[in-house]
């Protein structure tokens, strides 16, 4: 399972923007690693350099030179293959001759491709095949005489998840949807003003956390300092897969550091699903913190039994037959010594479609371990999600089609539990109304219904002939 994208805006005239904006990008490397960019503007321009791959990649002390002024936002990608292309990278810059704008986008918009067909039918061209380039056109044909105009009428057309910064030549936006999806922090730097996915970019860059935007909100950053537009949010819908997974565990949401929270879940699991065992680990890295909550709930030891390779996937030299044989030996490479004739208890984040825990168990038992007791974080996930995760269709997800009994045969273990919906919320320690869980039980924050039933339509058809529709990403 896959996030899309973090994101990070900086105004400030006593720093180098591009270079604080590269380091921010630097810390939220984990939010996507398909493609990076940095747009800055001083008043009178946009330049933009974007570029496939890393962060450390793309940019170069020469690239970074290029990119002048006194305002910047960046963005780092994740998508699904078929889409690994440069005029999807962001940020996207667009100009309907009299503004120009750039913009950066974390989640997914689900009436993008109705949009998209009422601007083509406008004459707004499109270079890629993400959502935010839909809504950049969508900010530039809005009626409005203001920048914060636009904007919110582009909000009330949107449906969906939407994190986004956003600058013109003298401002700096920030934008997030009134659910909530994804997170966006506030934060200071000298005299300026930043925007982060995550707080853990604002440490990293010796920023200052201020405070959330909030779900629905409008933050304008130019010469005249900061302002702000609440908008409606009648619902909340925090993704809980930032608490879970995607986000890092230094990283602080809605007021909740995400360490503490994943070791309560462990220790949540520990008590819904305990076991007689010799070991405890967590699958390395996303499960680390959990199987530590898990080892001191239950009092059984913790080991690293699993050394991850943590420059998998920084190639992008495509593997033989060979080694891609090897499957996710290549990412995990076990510890026999401590493995063998134990009875693990294994804790991971989440199964997906359970194509990678069957090799985890494999790989275990072929160690040495005598048994392994698989414990999940993540309730069954039983349906997609349509807010910026590259999760799978229905038809692929494991918990979509067999019973826990039946997954647990399949992979191999010995026995398998998953935390509770009601454990995952105890652990988290907010209420559940601030969450969407619609993975786990299908009622969506947004309505998504249209959405579900063209996915459907598209899946006959593309099983009929045998191909993939194309369509509009998220970001
Ligand atoms: S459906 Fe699941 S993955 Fe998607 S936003 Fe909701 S909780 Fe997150």
């Amino acid at each position: 399972m896959h996030e899309s994208c973090g994101v990070f805006g900086v105004y400030s005239h006593d720093d180098d923007v591009a270079r604080l904006t590269f380091f921010a990008l630097f810390a939220l490397q984990h939010r996507g690693q398909e493609s990076s960019g940095i747009a800055t503007a001083d008043g009178k321009k946009i330049r933009v350099f974007t570029g496939m791959g890393r962060v450390s990649n793309v940019f170069n002390e020469d690239s970074l030179s290029h990119l002048t002024g006194h305002i910047a936002i960046g963005h780092n990608r994740y998508s699904t293959a078929g889409s690994s292309r440069v005029a999807n990278a962001q940020p996207i810059v667009v100009s309907n001759g009299a503004s120009t704008i750039a913009i950066a986008h974390n989640g997914n918009i689900i009436n993008a491709t109705h949009i998209y067909e009422e601007l083509s039918g406008q004459g707004y061209t499109f270079r890629g095949t993400t959502d935010t380039e839909v809504i950049a056109n969508l900010i530039l044909s809005s009626p409005g005489k203001t920048w914060v105009e636009k904007i919110q009428y582009t909000m009330h057309r949107l449906q969906g998840a939407y994190s986004l910064v956003l600058l013109t030549p003298r401002e700096l936006f920030a934008v997030r949807d009134p659910f909530g999806v994804r997170p966006l922090c506030l934060g200071t730097v000298d005299n300026g003003w930043v925007i982060a996915s995550e707080t853990c970019a604002l440490d990293h860059i010796g920023a200052e956390f201020i405070r959330e935007v909030k779900p629905g909100e409008i933050v304008v950053v130019n010469e005249n300092n900061l302002e702000s537009y609440s908008g409606e949010s009648h619902r909340r819908g925090a993704c809980i897969f930032e608490y879970i997974y995607f986000a890092r565990p230094d990283s602080v949401i809605n007021g909740r550091l995400l360490y503490p929270a994943r070791q309560a879940m462990g220790a949540g699991l520990a008590r819904e699903h305990p076991v007689d065992a010799d070991l405890v680990m967590g699958v390395p890295d996303s499960a680390t913190v959990a199987g530590m909550g898990y080892a001191q709930e239950s009092g059984i030891p913790i080991a690293e039994g699993l050394i991850k390779n943590r420059y998998v996937g920084r190639t992008f030299i495509e593997p033989d037959q060979r080694i891609r044989d090897l499957g996710v030996k290549l990412k995990f490479n076990p510890l026999p010594q401590m493995l063998n004739g134990k009875r693990l208890v294994v804790v991971d984040d989440s199964i997906v479609r359970g194509t990678t825990t069957p090799s985890v168990v494999k790989i275990l038992k072929k160690a040495g371990a005598k048994e392994v007791h698989m414990r999940i974080c993540a309730p069954p996930i039983r349906y997609p999600c349509f807010f910026g995760v590259d999760m799978a269709t229905r038809r692929e997800l494991i918990a979509a089609q067999k019973t826990i009994q039946e997954i647990c045969e399949f992979i191999g273990a010995d026995s398998l539990g998953y935390l509770s919906i009601d454990g995952l919320i105890k652990a988290v320690d907010l209420p559940r109304q601030n969450f969407c869980l619609a993975c786990f039980t299908g009622d969506y924050p947004i309505p998504v219904q249209l959405e579900m039933d063209k996915l459907a339509l598209e899946t006959m058809s593309a099983s009929r002939q045998n191909s993939v529709c194309d369509g509009i990403e998220g970001g």
